[in-house]
């Protein structure tokens, strides 16, 4: 595991934590890493400082956001954002519409692995997907 003191185009400095050197170059190639404070993919590497000159000095703001995680918490957001949250009345809702006693509409709710198992017989398809617990906390 290597640690480097990364820099953003913004000037915010922080921390990135890497397998490898190669591991670091690939992802700055890529522009997967991007400053935990403005979100900036241009980073720089500054010369690793030794630790012990840190005392006094401001600690590092955070390790680098992992790229994926955040993709995948955006894509979460969204999804919260265009759903209507039917919560335990999902199965009922998803069949309603299937039926067209409803009008249709983006909808997301809990089910019950039997419930789920229902609607797939009946050719009602739906998409499992775990809300991440940060963004569950904040709807609340
Ligand atoms: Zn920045």
């Amino acid at each position: 595991m290597k640690v480097y003191n990364l820099r953003c185009n913004d000037d915010h400095r922080f921390e990135g934590w890497f397998s490898s050197e190669d591991d670091f170059v690939s992802q700055s190639a890529q522009r997967q890493i991007a400053c935990p404070l403005c979100g900036n993919s241009s980073i720089t590497k500054l010369p690793s400082a030794p630790r012990l000159n840190l005392s006094g000095a401001q600690a590092p703001v955070a390790a680098a956001v992992d790229r994926q995680q955040e993709q995948w918490l955006n894509m979460a957001r969204e999804l919260i954002a265009n759903t209507e949250d039917v919560g335990t009345q999902f199965a009922e809702e998803a069949r309603r519409m299937h039926y067209n006693e409803v009008a249709q509409r983006n909808i997301r709710g809990v089910t019950t692995a039997d419930e789920r198992d229902a609607l797939g017989e009946e050719g009602i398809d739906v998409l499992p997907f775990l809300i991440p617990n940060v963004l569950k906390q904040s709807l609340q």
